[in-house]
């Protein structure tokens, strides 16, 4: 007869070792059926009736990724014999919260603890018989490595089990699930757990959730104050604790790794943030203000701003080229295009660094502490993933927002991703700092902490409104060990980055500034015609009617107004556009650069305020296109570009006011509006949301996969 047996395990507690060592070489891979995993199945080396499943790893039963839900659909339909449940002995804690459900399956379990070759060089031990009586199941420890102790786990495999008996819950959660069991008929206390999490995954296994059901699950989390899934969480991890007591000294059960060390510094409570706060600090600097600085002051005020237009002008004039077309090719095209192309090498040296902290390991830290940090606002670090992917195009980013299962979460992700300064925000960025600001040295990480800022506060805001209200997803991730970044790796990641930058330069800015130069040097006067001053063109009329917008922000001109709008085809445009308008200039007052007409039109204050509302408001046509699919539906993608545009008016307003106010030490009507609509976010961000259970737990499991 044969028999089967299944191999569960959270990811990376050994169990591809241990497969391989039970089965040598007598393995098939094929795929789980309907889903692209792999799935090795293989026979026992020493009894060929007794065939091996590998389940994929998981760290629970919860249908939250595609990997639990192969995992629990197995276990539930195939009914195998008996279940390894593989236990990383060096991360116990963790790894029972999965055994607390295998328990409940109603299938024989026998528990493996692997690694224990790293438990004892850790000096610790594990009551592997007390454990056993705690959990009324045969308990191992093997080192699937070192081949110890996997006879033994043979022989107790092989043996007959009872089905074992489920560990007890508080007595109040008995009761519920046993009120759950009796008015569903359902007599797998698993699935009954599941019911109560209100699993709808669970519910389609002809299980229809009813009212009788819901009134318990409603009943007990009013009682409870908190959601069944926290609730349940909670139960679970008191069982864990139960099951653990006296088997184990917790205090010594992980000896450090160097790559633990670095973590206790890096991802520690206190020091975690200011440390990232550095790091993004000086990657800013070094990159837009120091030495990036020195090369595109070369590439703007040398190649792009003399060499290249000197010597185009000369050549058109030689070949004979019309007047207006050689001013398009020079104002519009080397003028606009340039302006953008400007900023490539501030633009790799950012992606360089950028790709040198994620491959290193430290970005997916960053993420880990970005979960504790958000959780307090109501986002989880999953949304932290789709922002460092946004650093370099927001479309991806918003793309990847996808990846967060809880809908209210993805959608709050995907309007609130595009706050991060993707590499073309980056290009106006520089374009201040070092106009207006000469380089400042905060500047350009600054406007990553307003960024960072704008995420946060929207989150606060927005989780308030019923819209988006809920607890976030948990967030479970591997760390993986920090190594040194590889050289390959890091340029192939800058390329595509910069790369990506430079082909929009050739094509959509291209075509922008080329229509920005039009609009600028024709006008309406009887009839289509140039004109000489670029304030009678069509542009300064369209954008002038608008400019009326942007005047209490500080820099209602139709120059900036024009820039900004030109912002939507794609935010480098806003760079094109001062350089198309400010280089026609140029070429007409002779000899002043574009730099110094720019910042001759702001007030600091006022580009301040400008950088604000253009980090802040609708990204480009491309990312809104990204936010629609992430939406779905045309009334919630308005409803984001309206949030990101209001929100980004409402911020720079009251910066460029307060301001003002302080400067020439005068309030006026403008001043008193800017203070009522501060102390209404400031309000608005007061009422604190109640932290939950399940926040709390989630944020342990993601500590305890840091730890
Ligand atoms: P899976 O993700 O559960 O399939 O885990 P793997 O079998 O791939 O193992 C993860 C890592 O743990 C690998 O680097 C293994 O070499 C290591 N590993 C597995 N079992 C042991 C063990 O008993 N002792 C030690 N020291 N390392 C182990
Ligand atoms: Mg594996």
């Amino acid at each position: 007869m044969t028999r089967t047996i299944a191999l569960a395990g959270n990811p990376n507690s050994g169990k591809s070792t241990l497969f391989n060592r039970l089965t040598g070489s007598r393995q098939s891979v094929g795929n789980w059926p309907g889903v692209t995993l792999e799935r090795k199945t293989g026979h026992l080396r020493s009894n060929s009736d007794v065939e091996i499943v590998d389940l994929p790893g998981v760290y629970s039963l919860s249908a939250y990724t595609l990997e639990e839900r192969v995992a629990r659909d197995y276990l539930l339909d195939s009914a195998p014999d008996c279940i390894i449940n593989i236990v990383d002995g060096t991360n116990l804690e963790r790894n029972l919260f999965l055994t607390t459900q295998l328990l409940e399956l109603g299938i024989p379990v026998v528990v493996a603890i692997n690694m224990i070759d790293l438990v004892r060089n850790q000096g610790a031990m594990i009551d592997a018989v007390h454990l056993a009586r705690n959990l009324g199941v045969p308990v191992v420890e093997i080192s699937a490595t070192h081949g110890t102790g996997i006879e033994e786990l043979t022989k107790v495999v092989l043996a007959d089990h009872a089905i074992p008996k489920p560990l007890p819950y508080s007595f109040g959660q008995e009761v519920v699930l046993g009120e759950i069991m009796r008015v569903t008929g359902v007599s797998n206390r698993w699935i009954a757990t599941q019911l109560f999490e209100r699993d709808e995954f669970i519910a389609t296994r002809g299980l229809q959730p009813d009212a009788a059901l819901e009134g318990i699950i409603a009943t007990c989390e009013d009682a409870l104050d908190d959601d069944a899934i926290s609730i349940m969480a909670g139960e679970r991890y008191a069982q864990v604790s139960q099951a653990m007591v006296g088997c184990v000294d917790t205090r010594t059960t992980r000896a450090l790794t160097p790559s633990d060390r670095v973590d206790q510094i890096i991802t520690n409570r206190w020091l975690a943030l200011p440390i990232f706060a550095a790091v993004m600090f000086v990657v800013y600097y070094i990159s837009v203000t120091t030495v990036g600085t020195l090369v595109t002051d070369y590439t703007n005020d040398v190649i792009f701003g003399d060499i290249v237009p000197n010597h185009v002008a000369v050549w058109l004039s030689d070949i004979g080229t019309a007047d207006w077309l050689s001013r398009l090719v020079v104002e519009g095209i080397i003028g606009g295009v340039g302006a953008v192309l400007g900023f490539v090498p501030q633009l790799m040296l950012l992606f360089i660094f950028l790709a040198i902290l994620e491959d290193s390991g430290y970005m997916a830290r960053v993420a880990f502490i970005m979960d504790r940090a958000f959780r307090h606002f109501g986002l989880s670090g999953k949304s932290f993933i789709p922002m460092l992917i946004g650093t370099g195009c927001s479309v991806p980013g918003i793309m990847a927002s996808r990846t967060i299962e809880n809908e209210r979460d993805h959608k709050l992700t995907a309007m609130t991703t595009s706050f991060i300064p993707c590499g073309a925000k980056l290009a106006v960025i520089a374009l201040i700092s070092g106009a207006v600001f000469q380089g400042a040295w905060w500047v350009a990480p600054s406007a990553y902490f307003v960024g960072m800022g704008a995420v946060v506060l929207s989150g606060i805001i927005l989780k308030k409104s019923a819209l988006f209200s809920g607890d976030p997803a948990p967030f479970v991730m591997e760390l993986p060990p920090y190594h040194l970044p590889r050289a390959g790796a890091v340029l192939r990641s800058m390329w595509e980055r910069s790369w990506a930058f430079i082909r929009r330069a050739g094509t959509i800015i291209l075509l922008a500034t080329m229509t920005i130069w039009f609009l600028a040097n024709v006008g309406w006067q009887s009839g289509l015609h140039f004109v000489d001053d670029l304030d009678n063109s069509m542009l300064a009329a369209v954008s002038g009617s608008l400019a009326w917008i942007f005047a209490p922000l500080g820099w209602g001109t139709w120059q900036s107004t024009a820039a900004t709008l030109s912002g939507l085809i794609a935010k480098e445009s806003v760079v094109g556009t001062f350089g198309v308008l400010y280089g026609v200039a140029e070429v007409s007052e002779d000899g002043v650069e574009i730099w110094g007409q720019l910042a001759a039109s702001f007030t600091v204050l006022a580009a301040y305020s400008f950088l604000l509302f253009n980090l802040l408001c609708a990204p480009c046509f491309a990312a809104i296109g990204a936010i629609r699919r992430e939406m779905g539906n045309a009334r919630w993608t308005a409803f984001a570009v309206a949030y990101q545009t209001v929100f980004a008016w409402t911020i720079a307003f009251i910066f460029y006011q307060i301001g003002v106010a302080i400067r020439d030490r005068v309030a006026d009507g403008w001043t008193v509006l800017a203070v009522a609509t501060l102390v209404g976010i400031v309000w608005l961000l007061m009422k604190k949301p109640s932290r939950s259970r399940r926040a709390t737990i989630a944020s342990r499991i993601g500590s305890e996969a840091a730890a």
